[in-house]
Parts: C-alpha cells; sequence; structure tokens
C-alpha cells in the first residue's frame, strides 16, 4: 500500500503535469469556487470547509462556503444560488446524494465543473470527478479492529462473542461502502458463530441512522439492550461515526456498563473528532478511523484547478464509484485506523489535534 504522503506528493506531481505550464497553473484572480458542506454540528465538516477554503484561495480562487445543516433542500438552494452567482466550480459534500440532478444540469448548461466531495453525487450525467477517502477500506480498518481486539485473528480467544452492528444515513452513498467493507471481515466470524449478533440485525437497512444522527443511534442502542440484553453482555459494537459512537457510549452507560459497572465493549467509530479522541482516552470509545481532511481539501482543489483549466486531474480509481448515470473518476486517500496506543504519533504528529484540544 503507498502511504498517503506518497499518494500526495504523486498527486501533487501528476496534476501539476496535467495543468501544464506552470503559468497555466492557479486563477487568473477573479474565479471563484462554491463550496457546499453538509454540516457544522460534526467537527469534521467545519476543519473540511476551513480547508477547502484555504486550499482554493491558495490557488488564487475566491470561495463561498456554505454548510446546510443537514437540510437537503436547503442545500439544493444553496447550489442554485452559486450558480446563479456565476461560480467557476462547484464542490459538494452532499446531504443527500440524490437530491441535486435537476441542479447540477443547470450547472452543466452553464458549463460549471463539479467535483463530489467525500460523498458521490449519485443519479447525476453532471459531476466531473470525485475526492474522497478509500471508503470500503475505512469499514475494513473498524472491523479488523473489532476482531483483532476481542482475540479472534490470533487465536487468543475462541468467542462466541456478542457483537451489534450500526450502520450510517441512508441518503449517503459511503454508507453501503463502510458496510460492505466491515462485513466482508465480519461475515466469517458471524457463520462461524464466533460473532453472535443477538439481535439479528446484519442487514444495512436494519441498522441505518438518518444524517449519522448520534441521538438516533443511543436510541437504537438502548433498544437493542433493552430487547437482547437483560442476561447478556454485549463486547463488541461496529459504529461507522464518531458522533454515533459516543450515543452508543451513553446508551451503555445508562445500562450499567463502564464505571465500575460492566466492562464497556469495543467501540469503533470514524473521523478522529475531538470529543470522540476524548473518549478514547478515557477509555469509553475504542477506535476511530482518522481522515486527513486537509488532504482532501488539497486533492479537491488540484482537481477544480485542472478542470477549471479543461485539464484532467490526476485520479487513481476509475471504476469504483458509478453514480447510476456515469462511473466518476475519483482519487481515494488512504484512511488510517487510531486508538489509545497510536493517537498521539497520528494525529498530534501531523499536527491534525493539538495536545490542547484534548485536555
Ligand atoms: C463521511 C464520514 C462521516 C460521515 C458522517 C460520511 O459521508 O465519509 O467521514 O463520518 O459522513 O458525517
Amino acid at each position: 500500500r503507498i502511504t498517503v504522503a506518497a499518494a500526495l506528493s504523486a498527486a501533487l506531481s501528476l496534476s501539476l503535469a496535467a495543468c501544464g505550464e506552470s503559468g497555466d497553473v492557479g486563477s487568473s484572480g477573479d474565479e471563484s469556487v462554491g463550496i457546499a458542506m453538509p454540516t457544522t454540528k460534526s467537527p469534521r465538516w467545519i476543519g473540511d470547509g476551513r480547508s477547502m477554503v484555504d486550499q482554493v484561495k491558495g490557488f488564487g480562487y475566491g470561495a463561498t462556503l456554505k454548510y446546510a445543516e443537514d437540510d437537503p433542500k436547503a442545500q439544493v438552494e444553496q447550489v442554485q444560488a452559486m450558480i446563479d452567482d456565476g461560480v467557476d466550480a462547484l464542490v459538494i459534500a452532499a446531504v443527500d446524494g440524490r437530491a441535486f440532478k435537476e441542479v447540477l444540469r443547470k450547472a452543466e448548461s452553464a458549463k460549471i465543473p463539479v467535483i463530489s466531495y467525500d460523498r458521490l453525487l449519485l443519479d447525476t450525467p453532471d459531476v466531473d470527478y470525485y475526492a474522497t477517502f478509500d471508503n470500503e477500506q475505512v469499514g475494513q480498518l473498524q472491523a479488523d479492529f473489532l476482531v483483532e481486539q476481542l482475540g479472534l485473528v490470533n487465536g487468543s480467544a475462541e468467542g462466541p462473542f456478542n457483537i451489534e452492528l450500526f450502520a450510517g444515513s441512508p441518503d449517503d452513498n459511503n454508507t453501503r461502502y463502510f458496510y460492505d467493507g466491515a462485513m466482508k471481515v465480519l461475515d466469517p466470524y458471524i457463520d462461524s458463530g464466533e460473532l453472535v449478533v443477538r439481535s439479528g440485525q446484519t442487514e444495512m437497512d436494519k441498522m441505518t441512522t438518518l444524517r449519522w444522527d448520534g441521538v438516533r443511534a443511543e436510541k437504537r442502542m438502548n433498544e437493542l439492550l433493552d430487547s437482547h440484553y437483560e442476561n447478556e453482555r454485549v463486547d463488541a459494537v461496529l459504529s461507522p461515526y464518531d458522533g454515533m459512537s459516543l450515543g452508543i457510549v451513553r446508551a451503555l452507560k445508562a445500562h450499567g456498563y463502564g464505571d465500575g459497572g460492566r466492562r464497556l465493549p469495543i467501540i469503533t467509530g470514524q473521523d478522529a473528532e475531538i470529543p470522540s479522541i476524548k473518549s478514547i482516552i478515557a477509555g469509553e470509545q475504542t477506535q476511530t478511523v482518522y481522515k486527513d481532511t486537509r488532504e482532501l481539501a488539497l486533492i479537491t482543489s488540484y482537481m477544480v484547478n485542472a478542470v477549471v483549466h479543461g485539464k484532467r486531474p490526476a485520479i487513481n480509481d476509475e471504476n469504483t464509484y458509478d453514480n447510476g448515470e456515469k462511473v466518476v473518476p475519483a482519487y481515494l486517500l488512504e484512511p488510517v485506523s487510531v486508538d489509545k496506543s497510536n493517537y498521539k504519533r497520528v494525529l498530534i504528529g501531523s499536527d491534525y489535534l493539538k495536545e490542547s484540544d484534548l485536555r
């Protein structure tokens, strides 16, 4: 596997090469990029927005950044307003991946290139490129962590262990990839009986969590514990996102786990958000998947700059992301598993977080 740093520097040189002469690189000064982000409720997206604005400015573009606070209709209106304002490119991290077909037809008529950011825009031919992380690998890293920590991989434990599974928002294309990546790892253990899902809820549509909402995840975990764990212990929980993981921890604590009670299960997450890293340090949530949003913003800005100049940006995936209308050429970055043992090196060592953030 190539490292993120190597991938980035390769992308950098390729993108610059794709932009031709150096005089060709960057905006002439009056071009601007419309950036549509899903919500400020999750710290990760605040970081994405900030990095995107910084990066496109670095290329000499102006930037308009809008957050939709998880309202799909409001987000489409924000994108429409950006088109009306005459932006030169659009970068969209969708609340609902299927909501943009019509508005992007207008972007296409106005010859405004569109980059799908982190989440794939679905059912539309009017998306040029996709910048994201290897989403299937995210799910795989979460599940690998669970089976390793339970001792199932090196055979230090035989189980059976009880596990419950959560998935992300049904309107986010990433949800399926995270789920598939995790289930590739977990299914063999479920089939052999070493992992037991006492609720029986193993199909994705039984476990999705609208808008990745931590309160919804908390409610479902409460229900699972009430219905299936009166005389049983839950040993592991697959959670796809940090905000949900913290809701799951709250439900478990309300059922006597942690704080001198039953040992909390192993609980995964995603995004390396500060509240979750604090929870990991406190021994509650166990793991998260770190995705360096600064690098995602950088790659995306290269893409923007290339397409604005009518050039082909660097991509490293040509055939994974079919949006229902076309296979969108993508650049995939590498996610990294983070737990108590490596958060300092990975998160603080890379300046993604500061030691003082975690106090
Ligand atoms: C992103 C994840 C994030 C989730 C909730 C997904 O589309 O890829 O990083 O945890 O949305 O915001």
